[in-house]
C-alpha cells in the first residue's frame, strides 16, 4: 500500500491510497458492507456514486458464511464482484458491543453469537486468521474497545491490552508467506490524550502502513472528541493515513479533516437511510413527514443521485411508509451519493488550499434547515 499527499490546506491533507486493487483518493468515506454488501446497493451502483473503498465487517462474515466458505470462493474480492478496495474492521467493536459478551483477558476476547447464542473466541491471532482468509486490502487488528465514560486507570489498562495484542497481531501476520494486506495500528486511550500519545509511540515502534483512530464516536461529547483529536493529530507522522474509525455526521467528518483526518467509515449514510432521514445540504430530511405527502420536488434540486433525478419526495416518501424495497434503494443511493459527493468538494477545497472558507460554507449551509431547500 502506498500514500501520497498531494496537497495541504491548513491541517487538511489530500492525497492518493494505492492499494493492489486501486487507487484511492483521500479524504476517503467508506460505505459500510457489513454482511458482504452496503445495504439495497449493487456494486456498480456503488462504482457509479463513486466510491472506491468499502469496509468489511469481520465479526459478521466470521458468522455467516464463515471467513473458510468465503477464502475458498477466492476471498472477499472475489465472493461480492467488488472490484474497488476492502477495508476489513477486526470485529472487536461488534464483540464488545454484544450483550452476550462473557469474558476479556489477556488472551483475546470470549463471545456469544448474537444469532444462535454458539460460543466464540477472538484472540489477536485468530483474527488476524480470519482477515487473511477475507483477503482485504486492508486489515485491522483487535484492540479493546474502551466504553465511554471510562475512567483514567481502567482506559489506561485498556490501552495497554491494545497494545500487547497489535504486537501480537503484527507478528502473526509475519508468519503468512506472501501476505501483502496492510495492517494498520489503532490508537487507544478514550479522552486522556496522555494515554493517547503513550499509545501512539508503542504502535509507531511495529512500523504501521497507516493508524486507526479507536474509541471515538461511542457517546463522548463533540467537544472531548475534538479536543483528543487536535491534541494528538499534531504527533502522528506526516506520512501514514489516518483513520478515524466510525465517525461520523457530516459536520464531524468536515471537522475531523480540517484536523488533518484522512479515512472515514460509518453506517450513518445507509442505516438513516432506512429509516427516512435523508442528509441534504441544509441539514435533514424527515421524509415520513406529513409535510411531503404531496410534495412533487425531488430531494434536492440540485442533487445529481439518481433518486432526486427521477423521483419526487411524495414517491420516496410513500415508498418508505408503505416498506417498498425501492424507498428503501433510493433513500440509501441518494445518502451515499451525499456523503461521497461532499469527500469529493472536501478534497477540491483542500486543493485549492481554500479548506477554511469551504468549511464555513458548509457548516451554514447545513444549519440553516432543509426549508430552505424549497
Ligand atoms: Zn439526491
Amino acid at each position: 500500500m502506498k500514500f501520497d499527499i498531494k496537497a495541504r490546506s491548513g491541517l487538511a491533507r489530500a492525497g492518493t491510497l494505492t492499494t493492489s486493487h486501486s487507487t484511492i483518493s483521500t479524504p476517503v468515506f467508506m460505505p459500510v458492507g457489513t454482511r458482504g454488501t452496503v445495504k439495497t446497493v449493487s456494486r456498480e451502483e456503488l462504482e457509479a456514486l463513486g466510491a472506491g473503498l468499502i469496509l468489511g465487517n469481520t465479526y459478521h462474515l466470521y458468522l455467516r458464511p464463515g471467513h473458510e466458505v468465503i477464502e475458498r470462493l477466492g476471498g472477499l474480492h472475489s465472493f461480492t464482484g467488488w472490484r474497488g478496495s476492502y477495508l476489513t474492521d477486526s470485529g472487536g467493536y461488534q464483540v464488545f458491543s454484544l450483550k452476550t459478551l462473557n469474558n476479556v483477558d489477556d488472551g483475546g476476547v470470549s463471545f456469544q453469537s448474537h444469532i444462535d447464542g454458539s460460543r466464540h473466541r477472538f484472540t489477536p491471532q485468530s483474527v488476524i486468521d480470519i482477515e487473511v482468509a477475507l483477503g482485504a486490502d486492508i486489515i485491522m487488528p483487535l484492540d479493546v474497545c474502551t466504553p465511554y465514560p471510562t475512567e483514567e486507570k481502567k482506559s489506561f489498562s485498556d490501552m495497554q491490552r491494545t497494545v500487547k495484542w497489535v504486537e501480537e497481531s503484527y507478528e502473526h501476520l509475519r508468519t503468512k508467506p506472501d501476505n501483502n494486506q496492510a495492517l494498520f495500528s489503532i490508537v487507544q486511550g478514550s479522552i486522556y490524550v496522555d494515554q493517547r500519545l503513550a499509545c501512539l509511540e508503542q504502535m509507531m515502534k511495529l512500523s504501521p502502513p497507516g493508524l486507526s483512530i479507536g474509541g471515538l464516536s461511542v457517546g463522548e461529547p463533540k467537544e472531548d472528541r475534538a479536543r483528543v483529536l487536535a491534541e494528538t493529530l499534531p504527533h502522528f507522522p506526516e506520512h501514514l493515513p489516518r483513520y478515524l474509525m466510525g465517525v461520523g455526521t457530516p459536520e464531524d467528518i468536515v471537522e475531523a479533516v480540517e484536523l488533518g483526518v484522512d479515512m472515514f467509515d460509518c453506517v450513518m449514510p445507509t442505516r438513516n437511510a432506512r429509516n427516512g432521514t435523508l442528509f441534504t445540504r441544509f441539514g435533514k430530511m424527515i421524509i415520513k413527514s406529513a409535510r411531503y405527502i404531496e410534495d412533487s420536488k425531488p430531494i434536492d434540486s440540485e442533487c445529481a443521485c439518481p433518486a432526486c433525478r427521477g423521483y419526487t419526495r411524495a414517491y420516496i416518501r410513500h415508498l418508505l411508509s408503505v416498506g417498498e424495497i425501492l424507498g428503501l434503494r433510493l433513500a440509501s443511493l441518494h445518502n451515499l451519493y451525499f456523503y461521497l459527493n461532499m469527500m469529493q468538494q472536501i478534497r477540491e477545497a483542500i486543493a485549492q488550499d481554500n479548506y477554511a472558507a469551504f468549511k464555513s460554507r458548509f457548516m451554514s449551509d447545513i444549519s440553516q434547515g432543509v426549508e430552505a431547500l424549497g
